[in-house]
């Protein structure tokens, strides 16, 4: 969808929220009080009532919008630009470009829309045969005093850990010799706080399938790895790690690339959330027009997790 596309289809504030609605009604909403699925539509308030108890729900109630009093159109602008561009935006940018007084509430509602895109995300389990490895990202912590901070003598900045498990497959009949041999799928990051097997672990139970075939290096870390999985440990050199673990170090280096261009000083509590959005775009690359409306989808479905 490109800005012109958008403006036609949502050229005010009430073409969004009765786009919100169409998507909240298709979805179903749930009574919170009863559980009753069966709701008459209150105009005249905007909400949802209960057939059942009469209960309201609002119709951001529930949602990526519960609670934020930014208008729907915000919201929808900010969705698109975050899915129809190839990059990111900052949170300052976004300010600038919506004229919006304060910043605060802003960075607020793009964290909210990048936790959704993780917690959707989250309902996949990677299949198949993934690659997988560590990466380390410059961040800072933003909670340091100013004398912590010049106790370490580095400043505030540190490394954060991610794992990163990418799907890739064997690309039978490559022959471009400048490609991986191996073909790519989903990618998942995960910021982890210690490369401890049981974390490491913890991190492929809940998002691979059982029996996946799973590629690593020989780090000692990744010696006791998962039962659940096929796991083959390789000596990874420079020699052999196109063929070996291709993908897996391309997404580290693009994210880290991206997240520097666009957000410069990232702070480690909100690092999960700006690779939740890396993701999800890499994820749905080839969704093209449909990104945004299922963005919208999953923010109707989905709170955000506590910020
Ligand atoms: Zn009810």
């Amino acid at each position: 969808m490109n800005i012109l596309d958008f403006y036609k289809e949502y050229p005010d504030e009430l073409s969004c929220k009765l786009k919100f609605k169409s998507i909240r009604d298709k979805e179903g909403i749930v009574c919170k009080k009863c559980n009753c699925k069966k709701h008459y539509w209150k105009k005249d308030k905007w909400s949802y009532e209960c057939k059942q108890c009469k209960y309201r729900t609002s119709l951001r109630s529930g949602t990526v919008m519960q609670s934020s009093k930014l208008p729907f159109q915000y919201w929808f602008i900010a969705m698109h630009l975050l899915t129809a561009t190839k990059k990111s935006f900052s949170a300052k940018e976004m300010q600038r470009q919506l004229n919006h007084k304060r910043y605060e509430p802003i960075w607020l509602m793009m964290h909210k829309i990048r936790s959704v895109m993780g917690l959707r995300d989250n309902e996949y389990q990677l299949t198949d045969s993934i690659e997988l490895d560590e990466g380390f990202f410059e961040t800072v912590n933003k909670k340091l005093s100013k004398d912590e901070i010049n106790k370490r003598g580095r400043g505030s900045q540190k490394q954060t850990t991610v794992l990163v498990m990418i799907q890739s497959k064997e690309n039978k009949g490559n022959k471009n010799k400048n490609r991986p041999d191996k073909k790519v799928g989903y990618l998942k990051m995960k910021v982890i706080h210690n490369l401890k097997s049981e974390t490491i672990n913890q991190k492929i139970e809940t998002g691979v399938e059982p029996d996946t075939d799973v590629v690593t290096d020989n780090y000692s870390s990744y010696k006791k790895i998962s039962q659940t999985i096929n796991h083959t440990a390789y000596k990874v050199d420079k020699t052999n790690v196109n063929k070996v673990l291709p993908w897996v170090h391309k997404a580290i280096s693009n994210a880290k690339r991206l997240l520097l261009d666009v957000h410069h000083r990232i702070d480690d509590d909100f690092l999960e959330n700006y690779l939740n959005e890396f993701c999800y775009k890499f994820n749905r690359r080839y969704f093209q027009d449909k990104t945004m409306e299922r963005l919208i989808v999953a923010g109707v479905n989905h709170r955000w997790n506590e910020l």
